[in-house]
């Protein structure tokens, strides 16, 4: 419970933390990193909740999660009904509560967070999905009453997968078209097994199976299906794509053996098990010595992959400074802790390779500019000054751009200038019926932004199809 002290300022008891394991064991394995609250540390944690008249911290969620109501579960001791809780507007809790950037959202809202350190909303969720999993659930999925309706979803990470849960609670028919052999999106092919073991994506996949949903794997719409067969087939569609294309920096030598994307290093890693050849048969290239390029979540995943490979030394080359870097705080601090090397102020102008192969990269080196009117300090280069570091891997994470597969050939579907799709406030592409949301309409985002849009396009897809 918090505590007043004797002048009668409230003292607030400290955020609980959880225990991580090893680094040792962290960088030779592809194990999760942190261990997550036990009972005693979440009961403690609900404590510290003020339990507000006016929760601030569901304003700062985009699927409305009843953070109050299920803090105050946890505190009775009642982790199974606050798993549920969740459930009521969150079909993926145990993702959420590991990956989703609570610090930019719930947490940052959170009333507690003005006057000392906010609710660790994020944890606890993660351990009453993680509960709930372990112990058994409580829940009897009741079938709701059938409506005369089919949808097809295109796309099976988040957006899709939320949009095709709501609608299944609802009471309509609904398949999910997914290009891969997995479905999950990033969630199974691009978060890494240390951040997001790929059985908890699995365990809350298979929960959205049970309300009914049906997932049709290897189908690339636009390849081997055409959207045009599926809007014929079903009575509405929601494209959920994502932005899963990878920017290319387009200088000498990105062709080089030694030289990936980081969507193409991960995908291997992830999906295809590479980490585990010959036991599965994708191969990687393993390195000594491995120079990753960006500064968000993606390339500090490949990184601390890259490490975990075997390589003794990796390195990761950012164009600005530390303060800059879009990634999460708790993932900056990870990767320094299992050792990456950070290169600050640097942008790559070239690869160096000897027989094909890769053997160092040359960056030009940067300097932060004057504030310009809106503030932001741009990197310029330092003229005539470079930088050589030696690498026989270089992994590329300058961001991704929408896939054009199936918007090239149905050019009656609006895209704006970049590719991505154009919707109106109701989700609804320029074509009748066909909604769309998540990365293939905002551009690369977050985990719950991408939710937040499937659910809202299910609710419209529902309103489409009563007033059809
Ligand atoms: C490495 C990495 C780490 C990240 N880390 C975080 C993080 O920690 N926290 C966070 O909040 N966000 C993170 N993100 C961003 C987040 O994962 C995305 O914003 C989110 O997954 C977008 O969801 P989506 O459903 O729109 O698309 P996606 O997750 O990209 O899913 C789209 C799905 O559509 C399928 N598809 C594509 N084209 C077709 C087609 N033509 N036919 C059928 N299926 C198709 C794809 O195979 C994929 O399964 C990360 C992203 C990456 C790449
Ligand atoms: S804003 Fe913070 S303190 Fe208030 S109900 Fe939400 S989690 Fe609890």
């Amino acid at each position: 419970m918090n505590q007043s002290s004797s002048k009668g300022r409230k003292k607030f008891n400290p955020r609980q933390k959880d225990k991580s394991i090893s680094i040792n064991e962290r960088i030779s394995t592809f194990k999760e990193v942190p261990l997550g609250f036990t009972p005693e540390q979440a009961i403690l944690e609900a404590e510290r909740c003020l339990q507000c008249s006016r929760p601030r911290c569901v304003d700062g969620c985009p699927v409305m999660v009843p953070i109050k109501d299920f803090i105050s579960l946890v505190k009775e001791g009642k982790f199974i009904e606050a798993s549920l809780k969740i459930k009521e507007k969150n079909a993926l809790p145990a993702v959420c509560g590991r990956v989703c950037p609570q610090e930019d959202q719930c947490e940052k809202a959170c009333v507690l967070g003005k006057v000392a350190e906010p609710v660790a909303i994020g944890k606890l969720e993660r351990f009453v999905a993680d509960y709930e999993a372990v112990q058994g659930t409580k829940e009897e999925i009741k079938p709701p009453e059938r409506l005369p309706y089919k949808v097809a979803v295109i796309g099976s990470g988040p957006a899709g997968l939320t949009c095709a849960a709501e609608l299944a609670k609802s009471g309509v028919e609904v398949y999910i078209y997914e290009a891969l052999h997995e479905p999950g999106g990033v969630l199974t092919y691009g978060i890494p097994e240390f951040r997001l073991p790929k059985n908890i994506v699995k365990r809350e996949i298979d929960y959205i199976i049970s309300l009914g949903v049906k997932i049709l794997t290897n189908q690339a719409v636009g390849a081997n299906i055409s959207l045009n067969e599926i809007i014929r087939n079903y009575d509405a569609v929601f494209i959920g794509v994502g932005a899963g294309l990878p920017r290319m920096l387009n200088i000498e030598g990105e062709n080089l053996n030694g030289v990936y994307t980081a969507n193409e290093y991960l995908t291997r890693i992830n999906l295809m098990k590479a980490y585990l050849f010959p036991e599965y048969d994708t191969p990687i290239k393993r390195g000594s010595e491995i120079v990753v390029i960006g500064g968000g979540n993606v390339a500090l995943d490949a990184a601390r992959t890259a490490l975990r490979t075997g390589a003794k030394k990796v390195t990761l080359a950012y164009r600005r400074t530390e303060s800059e870097m879009p990634a999460r705080k708790e993932e900056i601090e990870h990767a320094k802790e299992e050792g990456i090397v950070f290169e600050f102020l640097v942008s790559p102008i070239r690869f160096i390779g000897k027989n094909n192969t890769l053997r160092a990269v040359e960056f030009q080196v940067m300097e932060l500019s004057e504030p310009d009117e809106s503030g932001r300090r741009k990197p310029v280069p330092v003229i005539g000054k470079t930088k050589l570091i030696n690498a026989d891997i270089a992994i590329t994470a300058i961001g991704t751009v929408a896939n054009p597969l199936i918007t090239k050939n149905f050019k009656k579907l609006k895209t704006n200038s970049r590719g991505y799709i154009e919707v109106d406030d109701n989700m609804m592409t320029s074509l009748k019926g066909v909604f769309a949301g998540g990365d293939i309409v905002t551009g690369a985002a977050t985990v719950i932004l991408a939710m937040g849009a499937g659910k809202k396009a299910a609710q419209s897809i529902l309103a489409y199809l009563k007033n059809k």
